[in-house]
């Protein structure tokens, strides 16, 4: 198990820590304490946002789908 490559991974999900690609579709979760500018939760796939969903106790859960920016 190797770390994330920082020059090839736009940023990682925020469960299973695997990298989000530049260019690459990930999810985020629609409720604002997830979106915090210094505490951003980013989901490789709709399972692992299901998975942060009970510690969070979020009341009206939801998630939206986004597509990091491309490679610099
Ligand atoms: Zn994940
Ligand atoms: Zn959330």
């Amino acid at each position: 198990m190797t770390a994330p490559d920082p020059t090839t991974a736009w940023s990682k999900c925020s469960v299973c820590k695997k990298p989000i690609p530049y260019g690459g579709a990930y999810l985020k979760c629609v409720v604002s304490t997830c979106n915090r500018k210094r505490f951003q939760l980013y989901f490789c796939s709709d399972s692992c946002w299901d998975a942060h969903n009970p510690g969070q106790n979020h009341r009206n859960p939801g998630y939206t789908e986004h597509l990091a920016p491309p490679h610099a």
